[in-house]
């Protein structure tokens, strides 16, 4: 079908008008209160044909009806399966329904008093996609003057800004939560029971100082905000800066025990010990910012102990001499006793050579423990088959033990170590199997390889160990009290010993064991 020239002139205004102004050309808008094209005033044909020449999202509502019309660049915010091609010629109360309420006011206003409006990122949800979206828009309505001088028609410039707002509200949302969780770490560093403080920086500004710390530190709270070593200059040839800064380039957490530090105290640098940790503290870019660092003085205890052991190592030192005498005596009386028919002496004999067996153990120990802390404790190490020495260890431990040993080991294991010292681990341990099950008649050692290593097992059947003790019992001095226990005899650094010889041998020693069904000691060393 041919158009004439007549119409080919009247439809002109909607030509390079894109999809829409293909749409438009080809409705039929004499069943629209508008009437056919050839019927519009000027006003309307001008204001359509910019509007669809724009690459700028661009709607009209024109005339008593609000009739609408829209360009290309505003089709995408109609979305699929919406509005599209729909609302082209509709009635502006019928193409907006949803949102109505919200728009017809501000036509009004725009219809009524001839001004502009603006409006930014309003949330004007709309029917798209087969659903009511969430949509903000940026948009203002303008009049459309007519060739009466009236206003005709309300031209919309608009643009979605969904995206740009959810993102906004979404960093927002994010820098919430940052600040919440920053507020609630510097409660917890403000409100800690013990010294904590916050540095930033390679130069340990001072961000956060707890009351606790600020006592430790005998400052008060103008040191914030400074470098470590400006603030507290007593820091100045102590090794904490350097430990510090280590931890800020590396990430690693430092912890130190009874370590001595010089501290101000009325005016006097005085020496106190402190246990210590500090950890980097990191960004939201894994990136380290500063450290934390936590701790509290434990001078009263180390001075405590350190009494406790100059005693001990006197008193073992002092008693060492007579024990040794009184055993040899004993030996001597025991050898001219031998063969005596009178009981009492005979009975009496062994007893006190029991008797002071055990106390020459005992001082040795003290002694070992002594040797322990003061860094005197040296291997004479050398290459031996595992087998032998604990078949060795049994057969002597037999004569007096009144449990069954059983032995099974993994036959030729060598290691290199310091034999005196591996045998007095295991008599430590198979004493403690025996001691700690006294309602079982069996102790099983038995030996492994794994790997490089050799893992040496003591299995007893005995009165086992909670877990919660399992780390506590290596400790010097600890020994558990469960209640409703009969009480054991002891001293409390059998597994001091055992552990600090199997640690200087680079091993390793642990329990497994379960109250009430029996202990396995393990000690793993390296094989050679
Ligand atoms: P001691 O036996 O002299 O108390 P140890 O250092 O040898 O000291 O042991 C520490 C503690 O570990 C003991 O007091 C005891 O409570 C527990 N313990 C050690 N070995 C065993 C074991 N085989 N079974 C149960 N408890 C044990």
């Amino acid at each position: 079908m041919s158009i004439s020239a007549d119409k080919l002139r009247d439809i002109s205004f909607l030509q390079g008008g894109g999809e829409m102004g293909r749409l438009i050309r080809s409705k039929d808008w004499n069943r629209t209160p508008l009437g056919d094209v050839s019927g519009w005033p000027q006003s309307l044909r001008t204001t359509l044909s910019i509007i669809l020449r724009s690459k700028f999202p661009m709607f009209l509502f024109w005339g008593p009806d609000l009739i609408c019309f829209y360009n290309d660049a505003y089709r995408p915010s109609l979305g699929n399966e919406g509005k599209h091609p729909a609302i082209l010629g509709v009635k502006g109360v019928e193409a907006w329904a949803e949102i109505w309420h919200i728009i017809k006011p501000l036509i009004d206003q725009v219809m009524n008093e001839g001004e502009a409006t603006w409006s930014e990122d309003q949330f004007i949800p709309i029917y798209r996609n087969g659903t009511i979206e969430k949509v903000y828009w940026t948009f203002s309505y303008s009049p459309v003057i007519d060739e009466s001088g009236k206003v005709a028609g309300v031209f919309v410039t608009c643009m979605e800004t969904t995206s740009k707002v959810l993102t906004q509200a979404e960093q927002s949302a994010s820098r919430k939560l940052l600040e919440e969780a920053e507020k609630k770490f510097r409660n917890l560093v403000i409100n800690a029971p013990v010294p904590t403080a916050v540095f930033k920086g390679e130069n340990m500004v001072i961000e956060l100082a707890n009351d606790e710390v600020l006592k430790l530190w005998k400052k008060d709270s103008s040191v914030i905000g400074k470098p470590i070593l400006q603030a507290i200059p007593e820091m100045l040839g102590q090794p904490f800066f350097a430990i510090m800064q280590e931890v800020y380039r590396t990430g690693n957490p430092w912890e130190g025990k009874r370590v001595p530090a010089f501290v101000e105290k009325n005016g006097i640098i005085k020496e106190g010990y402190y246990n210590l940790l500090y950890k980097a503290l990191y960004n939201n870019d894994n990136v380290i910012t500063g450290i934390i660092c936590m701790g509290y003085e434990v001078t009263d205890q180390v001075l405590h102990e350190q009494q406790k052991d100059d005693f001990i190592k006197m008193a073992s030192h002092e008693l060492k001499t007579p024990v040794t005498t009184v055993k040899g005596y004993i030996q001597l009386l025991l050898a001219k006793y031998a063969d005596t028919n009178d009981p009492v002496l005979a009975g009496s004999l062994a007893v006190i050579e029991k008797q002071i067996s055990k106390l020459g153990k005992l001082l040795t120990d003290l002694l070992d423990v002594n040797k322990i802390e003061t860094g005197r404790f040296l291997l004479k190490k050398e290459m031996f088959l595992v087998e032998t020495l604990i078949n060795d260890i049994v057969d002597d431990f037999r004569i007096t033990a009144t449990h069954i040993i059983e032995v099974g080991c993994c036959p030729g294991i060598y290691i290199y170590a310091d034999k005196d010292r591996i045998t007095q681990v295991l008599l430590n341990l198979l004493a403690n199997a025996i001691k700690y099950s006294p309602n079982s008649d069996k102790v099983i050692i038995k030996t492994k390889q794994e790997g490089e290593n050799v893992i040496i097992t003591v299995q007893d059947f005995g009165i086992g160990i909670a877990p919660r003790e399992h780390e506590n019992i290596f400790d010097r001095f600890y020994r558990v009290h469960a209640e409703g226990e009969k009480t054991f005899p002891g001293f409390g650094i059998g597994l001091f010993i055992v552990k600090e010889i199997v640690e200087l041998h680079d091993g390793k020693v642990w329990v497994e064991s379960e109250t009430g069904v029996g202990s396995s000691f393990h000690v793993m060393l390296p094989a050679v």
